[in-house]
């Protein structure tokens, strides 16, 4: 921890943040310019732009793309130090965090950012079957997959003249499965379909199963009604109220029914990091923390929990949990941290009882390489779609991608894969296995016969 005082001898104060994604990583960026110690806690060594990670797991992005070393972000800090550790348990009565090495740090104020991962509704055991999507190591596993489930399909063409019907299913209709379908869709109709010498990709079949009655199910029903037009458009089939009950190798059950999967993902459902229970308050149903209008929970005003982890109402709804929200709070942890110093230094602590407030500036989700749906709120408020949404929704994630490499490379990568309809990053890497192939029925592969039946779709 680096030590020291401010030019008058006052000890500094010490700020841990655990966390270094959009909420921890912009609370740091601000408190670095203060005369603080800080220590930034995560278990993995890079920030995730998970926006994008998608990309990576389609292969159209690179890992190193969308994720930056947190250590070299905030390299040009002294008074910052990067733990690559865990925040295991919390001391609170003692202002102490404890880490999986065994490290203890000691806290003035203490920023709690470590967002949400995935929630089976406590059918853990799908997790290998149907991989869902938050890490870089999702996004290869499934890019693994995806891939390699049309190199198994050439080879037992080649070997036995037939192949399992390349049905992929994805279970939620999120943004997340919304952009995962778009792009498996353009991968098997656009990117290989010249690639490959005994199958033909583009009979590949994606659709989506979604749980409630509509896809997309924050936006307002306009857009809804348009991302369904431009999935049907891109050959993606939606089936809604289609409650997943089972996930096994090569097939998910949805009541009764049987549909076959050679890839099954999983964007379905989100729950808190389990840090949220760790810290002993109260917490809504996906274990998110209720925090007062300052981001703090009860009684504890040296305490900020913020992004994905922080469960706060704003015009009598939840602030989403998605990246804006997590950066405006890591943004105002670090403002208020800064004048709560202040006061205790002397100064009017002016502005320091300010509420957090939530600036929405609206969502948007693509869906496959030329079309998007746009809810925007701020410059203006509009509902757009197609092909405007998409450059709208390509221009905003360029701009928020951390560090000016990746933003270049992000945008030649995709200059390059829309213009030649080549993606770079194809590779797979890890098992030759995939899970369930040899479960699936295997149909001939003739024009003259149908594709597996994936159910009605919802037009
Ligand atoms: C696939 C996907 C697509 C998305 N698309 C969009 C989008 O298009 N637009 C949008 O606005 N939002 C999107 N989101 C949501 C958005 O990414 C999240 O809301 C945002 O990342 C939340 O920020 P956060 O700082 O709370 O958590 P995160 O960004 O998830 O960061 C949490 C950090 O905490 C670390 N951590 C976790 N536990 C510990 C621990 N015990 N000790 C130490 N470190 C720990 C993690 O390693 C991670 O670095 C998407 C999310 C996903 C998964």
């Amino acid at each position: 921890m680096v030590d020291g005082t401010s030019g008058g001898g006052v000890e500094r104060k010490r700020v841990v943040i655990i966390g270094g994604g959009f909420a921890g990583l912009n609370a740091a960026l601000d408190l670095a310019k203060l005369p603080l110690d800080i220590s930034l806690v995560d278990r993995r060594n890079h920030h995730t732009f998970q926006p994008l990670l998608y990309q990576v797991a389609l292969a159209v992005l690179s890992p190193a793309d969308i994720a930056q070393p947190i250590r070299s972000i905030l390299s040009k800090y002294p008074n910052v130090e990067v733990l690559m550790d865990e925040a295991v348990a919390f001391h609170l009565d003692q202002q102490r965090v404890e880490l999986k090495t065994g490290a203890q740090l000691e806290y003035d104020y203490l920023i709690v950012a470590t967002g949400s991962t995935h929630s089976y509704f406590g059918h853990d055991e799908w997790a290998k079957l149907a991989p869902g999507l938050k890490t870089v190591e999702d996004a290869t596993e499934i890019r693994r997959r995806v891939l390699l489930a049309f190199e198994l399909a050439e080879r037992q063409m080649q070997e036995t003249g037939s192949h399992p019907s390349l049905n992929f299913v994805i279970i939620g209709g999120g943004p997340t499965g919304v952009e995962l379908a778009g792009a498996i869709s353009d991968i098997a109709k656009l990117y290989m379909s010249n690639n490959f010498r005994h199958i033909d990709p583009s009979q590949a079949q994606v659709l989506i199963l979604e749980g409630s009655p509509n896809i997309l199910g924050m936006y307002p029903d306009d857009l809804q009604a348009k991302a369904r037009e431009q999935l049907n458009a891109i050959g993606v089939k939606i089936r809604v109220n289609a409650h997943v009950s089972d996930v096994q190798p090569g097939y998910v059950m949805v009541g009764e029914e049987r549909i076959n999967a050679v890839v099954t993902l999983w964007a379905a459902g989100v729950q808190a990091s389990p840090l949220g229970k760790l810290l002993g308050f109260e917490t809504d149903r996906k274990g998110c923390v209720l925090v007062d209008q300052h981001l703090n929970p009860p009684g504890h005003p040296e305490i900020f929990i913020c992004g994905d982890l922080a469960h706060i109402e704003q015009d009598g709804k939840q602030v989403p949990g998605v990246a804006q929200p997590a950066m405006q709070m890591g943004k105002y942890a670090a403002k208020r941290i800064a004048r709560l110093v202040a006061a205790d230094l002397g100064s009017d602590g002016t502005g320091k009882n300010e509420p957090f407030h939530y600036f929405d500036k609206g969502d948007m989700a693509t869906i496959g390489r030329k079309a998007a749906v746009a809810n925007i709120q701020w410059p203006f408020k509009g509902h757009w779609s197609g092909f405007p949404a998409w450059m709208t929704w390509l221009v905003v994630h360029i701009f928020f991608l951390i560090g000016f490499r990746n933003r270049l490379s992000v945008f030649r990568q995709w200059a390059w894969t829309y213009v030649t309809f080549k993606d770079s990053a194809r590779l797979i890497t890890g098992s030759q296995e995939l899970p369930g192939w040899n479960a699936v029925e295997t149909q001939q592969l003739h024009p003259d016969t149908a594709p597996l039946d994936l159910g009605s779709p919802k037009t």
